[in-house]
């Protein structure tokens, strides 16, 4: 099977990894604070705290910023159910925007009335936050898709715009350091905040004996290993490297099928670059041409089943007809394979397949 994402892990990933088992830190230590440094000069953010997962980094967003009950925290219709959930984490209710086909994202110029607003940027396309008609009292970007990708403001993550920007490093993402994520922030309190949310609320207080430590407010335990870090370090050294390869290869699609029944997804526009963690077209038949592409080895896949049709949130009456352009983009998207380590050879075969997949399913 092709699948749709993979990770990219080398030697020198290996022994980064072997050098911290054989070292005195396991859990959080100095390799998180080496990690945290990269992604700072990375994003060109002033922090970057890092979490055991992208979902642990929303849900210490949201805290941090202080969102708690009555307020409202707006997200893409079309995304993972984490960005509607870390609302629910933190006792605040979520509300859904319907997508603009043209981006995929969000559509930045219905932002309704709320105190938050989590922008997702889809498949790596950032959203352009110059567009909203009014800001938030609260902005957070989730970057799950997008670290290496670059607005005209500098590279997503920088919150040059926004408060807070999430990431994940989930295998299939563009670096990974096997369950993973961080928050990125210029904001010195938030910052610390988010580090005291990371671990059990402690603050510690070395002025009243060194063992002195205060819980002084609700946290978890939501820490990065020096393992899974020292993987992160190693990969965000290659991180330009797996995003151009990651652009090859959608010119190349692009290429491969311009004036096909296939629908290309966005590109980006002029003074952005595209971290295409996804290459999402879209296809009259999807659900045949899915269960074709599988049949034949390409590990094609739905991104996303949108969030209002999760049964967990029937209690808020989202109803399918309120939003009818993700409804629509839903019934035809499909994210074909799109990682840096594809073949030239292997992307042929997915082109052939799903050409004749889509031919194959009208009469
Ligand atoms: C992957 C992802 C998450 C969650 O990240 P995990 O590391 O899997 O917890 C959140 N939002 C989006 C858009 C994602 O793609």
């Amino acid at each position: 099977m092709i699948p749709y994402g993979h990770q990219s892990v080398d030697d020198d990933d290996v022994a980064a990894v072997l050098a911290v088992l054989k070292g005195d830190w396991l859990t959080q230590g100095p390799a998180v604070e080496a990690f945290e440094a990269k992604l700072q000069a990375v994003t060109g953010a002033t922090y970057a705290v890092a979490f055991a997962n992208g979902t642990a980094a929303l849900h210490a967003a949201v805290a941090a910023a202080h969102l708690g009950p009555g307020d409202a925290i707006a997200t893409s219709a079309l995304t993972f159910n984490a960005d509607a959930a870390c609302a629910r984490y933190v006792g605040a209710t979520p509300v859904l925007i319907d997508v603009d086909p043209a981006t995929l994202n969000l559509d930045a110029s219905r932002i309704p009335d709320c105190d938050a607003l989590i922008a997702v940027h889809f498949a790596g396309l950032p959203v352009d936050l110059t567009a909203l008609p009014h800001r938030p009292r609260v902005l957070i970007e989730d970057a799950s898709h997008a670290v290496g990708a670059v607005t005209p403001d500098g590279p997503v993550g920088g919150c040059q715009r926004s408060d807070m920007t999430t990431f994940s490093f989930h295998p299939v993402k563009t670096i990974t350091t096997g369950e993973g994520g961080a928050v990125t922030t210029n904001d010195a309190e938030l910052a610390g905040r988010l580090r005291r949310f990371r671990h059990h609320g402690i603050t510690p207080h070395p002025e009243k004996g060194g063992w002195h430590y205060d819980v002084s407010e609700l946290g978890f335990n939501y820490r990065l290993t020096d393992l899974q870090a020292a993987l992160g370090t190693s990969q965000l050294a290659k991180l330009d490297r797996f995003v151009s390869r990651r652009n090859e290869l959608a010119d190349r699609y692009r290429q491969l099928l311009a004036d096909t029944d296939v629908e290309l997804p966005p590109n980006a526009p002029a003074g952005y670059v595209h971290a295409y963690h996804l290459f999402p077209v879209r296809v009259p038949n999807r659900d045949d041409v899915y269960r074709r592409l599988r049949d034949e080895g390409v590990g094609v896949q739905v991104h996303y089943v949108p969030v209002y049709h999760h049964s967990m949130w029937a209690d808020l009456g989202w109803r399918v007809e309120d939003f009818p352009q993700t409804e629509a983009v839903y019934r035809e998207i499909l994210s074909i394979p799109m990682f840096p380590d594809l073949t030239v050879d292997e992307q042929d075969r997915v082109v052939d397949a799903l050409l004749r997949a889509v031919a194959g399913g009208r009469d």
